[in-house]
């Protein structure tokens, strides 16, 4: 290997060995590696820092990755990119004050957000090019964050080496925009136009580190999403927002919008429907849901084809509210049960079912009776499952628009139905076509 293209080893080993050993001395021990006991450049560098007592692990392990490709928990990662911003802020650790840096780097592949956990250290300046060698990422609401720890270095480069797309660059390849009813579960590099239903600011714990985060509704003419911004856009309910670079993970059992420092939020001047027009729930297909795993207030209209057993008059453990039989709860044992209403029907809208669990108000409303009723009936009849086969008679076959929150999990759909009515006369007779071709006699 030629003196020139081992230098920058040199002087690498120069760093990690802190002046234990002069350069001269580091030559002829790569020489001796190299040439006598012909080893590979990175076993030999190892073998040196060990030899000299430092730590091989603050070696490079030479991978040099562009933004794009960083992946949420490298290890060990060297990054030559440009500073695009830089903040200092003061933090407390084992009780001393303690200055870090904060802020973008940016590469011809994209930017991601950084922290340098020494601000003495890494003096980092805006707009300078560094190489920064031994870096690790983490998980920061879903995207890759870059670390500078104990073990990284930074070392100035030529300006020039590295030149910022014009514009904005990309956090994730843009798939462009999409309506709210198509996002899915692992979308990336979503845009999404939709006007803000409601938001609220919360605290929340991401892997032991306290964050703040903006959640609420958002909706367009397809849907509603929750979403859940990990930085501050200066949200307001009633925005009308174009949110570019947001991705989609699923949140109890339903996609949820999420999008931070590395996506954009502009507000668009177009027309959009108002926020009234936009609360109501917006009717979706069962099909539809099963293929992008759920939806928040969604409307079904379809028809029921089971009432499922466990359905009608039921009683629960009065300390974790499990279904219990005989008064004894599995995990509490004998108990004071309480009586409560519930139906699982099993709705089809001719095309796919899905589970729609009603709970003792809804219950109540659809069968005009009280939780009181039931319980006499069943004291009557000495037989709590004839509220079952009431249940079954008033909804099997019934046509029925029920409206909720729809989650999937390995059973399928389920929505936790919020309002439920046994569809108008005029509805029925599209339902009775679907049941038809449901029987397959059309
Ligand atoms: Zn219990």
């Amino acid at each position: 290997m030629e003196r020139e293209e081992l230098a920058p080893h040199v002087s690498e080993i120069a760093r990690v060995l802190k002046g234990k050993i002069e350069e001269s001395e580091i030559w002829k021990e790569l020489d001796t590696y190299l040439n006598h006991y012909r080893v590979s450049l990175e076993t030999a560098k190892r073998g040196i820092v060990k030899k000299f007592g430092g730590d091989p692990g603050a070696l490079t392990k030479g991978v040099r990755k562009p933004i794009q490709q960083l992946a949420l928990n490298e290890q060990s990662v060297d990054i030559l990119a440009k500073v695009v911003t830089v903040n200092p802020k003061d933090i407390e650790v084992e009780g001393k004050s303690k200055s870090i840096l904060y802020g973008i780097l940016g590469d011809e592949s994209g930017t991601i957000p950084y922290t340098a956990w020494d601000a003495d250290r890494f003096p980092l300046q805006k707009g300078e090019v560094v190489l920064i060698r031994n870096a690790y990422t983490k998980e920061w609401g879903g995207q890759p964050q870059v670390n500078l720890g104990s073990r990284a270095s930074v070392e100035p480069q030529p300006a020039d080496s590295v030149k910022l797309p014009e514009g904005a660059p990309r956090a994730f390849p843009d798939i462009g925009e999409v309506k709210i009813s198509q996002l899915r579960e692992n979308m990336g590099g979503v845009t999404v136009t939709a006007r803000v239903l409601g938001i609220e600011k919360r605290e929340v714990e991401v892997s032991g580190e306290k964050r703040i985060v903006f959640s609420g509704a958002m909706a367009d003419e397809t849907g509603k999403v929750q979403f859940s911004a990990w930085y501050d856009f200066d949200l307001k309910r009633n925005d009308l927002v174009t949110v570019r670079g947001a991705y989609v993970k699923s949140w109890r059992g339903i996609p949820q919008l999420n999008f931070g420092e590395r996506s954009q939020v502009m507000r668009p001047g177009i027309k959009f429907p108002s926020s009234s027009e936009l609360a109501e729930a917006k009717a979706r297909s069962i099909g539809d849901m099963e293929k992008v795993g759920g939806g928040v207030d969604v409307l079904v209209r379809g028809t029921v084809v089971e009432v499922r057993k466990g359905s009608g008059l039921i009683f629960r453990c009065p300390e974790c509210n499990r279904v219990v039989q005989k008064n004894a709860c599995r995990i509490h044992g004998n108990v004071q049960a309480l009586p409560d209403l519930r139906i699982k029907a099993v709705v089809d809208d001719g095309f796919a079912t899905m589970t729609a669990v009603m709970n003792r108000r809804m219950t109540e409303s659809i069968m005009g009776t009280t939780l009181d009723d039931s319980l006499r009936l069943a004291k009557e009849a000495m037989n709590p499952d004839v509220i079952l086969e009431r249940i079954d008679e008033r909804l099997f076959a019934q046509p029925i628009e029920v409206t909720g929150n729809v989650t999937s999990d390995e059973y399928g759909l389920m929505m936790i139905v919020s309002d439920a009515k046994i569809s108008t006369p005029e509805v029925r007779g599209e339902a009775t076509t679907l049941l038809t071709r449901l029987e397959g006699s059309s």
